[in-house]
């Protein structure tokens, strides 16, 4: 069961009211932690591909890993790129085995957006692949460390929203009420009125990106206005500084790589539990769940290095 489409998955958060976060596989370590914490959680996951935040690394070989492991998992994962701007780029994740991919067209005239994000559908949904879209613009960056005001963002206008899923059938589209990438600048501000409008009137699944930097409690009341997929990152990114200044002080100038990996795994696995119960989406894994991804690993890890010996 456990390789599935965002579609699958939202429907279900949308219903209940939880959020399920979209964590970028950015290394093994980090895909490990992540999985491991959803396992013992019960919790479904969307696992992400995003260009911008590892360049070096390409999708042909980031995406069968994720997708690889969710197969291997017993709760239901979606693998998405994030943020795909361009044809080409949807094309190869879907070549790489991806369930779902996100067409980025927020940056274009409403018009174009629509007639751009509809052939990505057309060909996407006639291979089995889910689209998440974004309409208004969700201003700053996951990759800078720059502080970005809610006003540098263009908020979704409702009605818009609901002309725009029926005219592409997207299944999950990302919209902007006060959300930023990266750092905000001053107190979020969050238009929570915008987000239950645009709930009340449209009938896919809602997506917030630029979800750092929040208390638990605006978290939980824009889940309960209406957001179903929360994509999570600079938060968590930044985390690793005290892990490694921990490490460092810990080994003089003795740092062994080996210590990082199993460190890293251990970071992203304690950050990823504590978001899973934010999003309230803890025990919403369809089917039965447990320490079987772990196991599995185990296996393929011990079966290699009999395979070497
Ligand atoms: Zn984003």
């Amino acid at each position: 069961m456990a390789h599935v489409t965002i579609k699958e998955i939202l429907t279900d958060a949308r219903k209940r009211q939880y959020a399920i976060p979209t964590l970028a596989g950015i290394n093994l370590e980090a895909i490990i932690g992540i999985v491991k914490a959803a396992e013992e959680k019960k919790s479904p996951l969307i696992l992400c591909y995003n260009q911008q935040l590892t360049p070096q690394i390409p999708i042909e070989i980031s995406m069968p890993v994720m997708v690889s492991i969710a197969k291997s998992a017993k709760i239901p994962i979606a693998t998405i790129l994030d943020h795909g701007s361009d044809f080409s780029l949807i094309m190869r994740s879907i070549h790489s085995g991806s369930s779902s991919v996100m067409f980025d067209g927020s940056g274009l005239p409403f018009d174009e957006n629509v007639a751009r994000t509809k052939e990505v559908v057309k060909v996407a949904h006639a291979l089995g692949v889910s689209v998440e879209a974004e309409l208004g613009g969700v201003g700053g960056s996951a990759v800078e460390a720059v502080e970005t005001a809610a006003t540098e963002s263009v908020f979704t206008d409702p009605e818009q929203a609901k002309k725009f899923v029926e005219l592409t059938d997207v299944d999950c589209l990302a919209i902007s009420f006060g959300n930023v990438h990266g750092k905000y600048k001053g107190t979020p501000n969050l238009d929570h009125e915008r987000v239950k409008k645009i709930f009340s009137i449209i009938e896919v699944p809602l997506g917030m990106h630029g979800a750092s930097g929040l208390t638990e409690y605006d978290y939980k009341s824009v889940i309960k206005c209406g957001i179903s997929k929360l994509n999570y990152f600079s938060s968590m990114c930044r985390g690793t500084y005290p892990m490694l200044k921990n490490l460092v002080e810990n080994s003089g100038e003795d740092v062994f790589c080996l210590n990082l990996i199993s460190m890293s795994i251990d970071f992203w696995y304690r950050e990823t539990k504590q978001l899973l119960d934010i999003c309230m989406c803890s025990k919403k894994a369809q089917g039965d769940s447990g320490d079987n991804f772990i196991k599995n690993l185990s296996e393929i890890i011990s079966d290699a290095i009999k395979k070497q010996i």
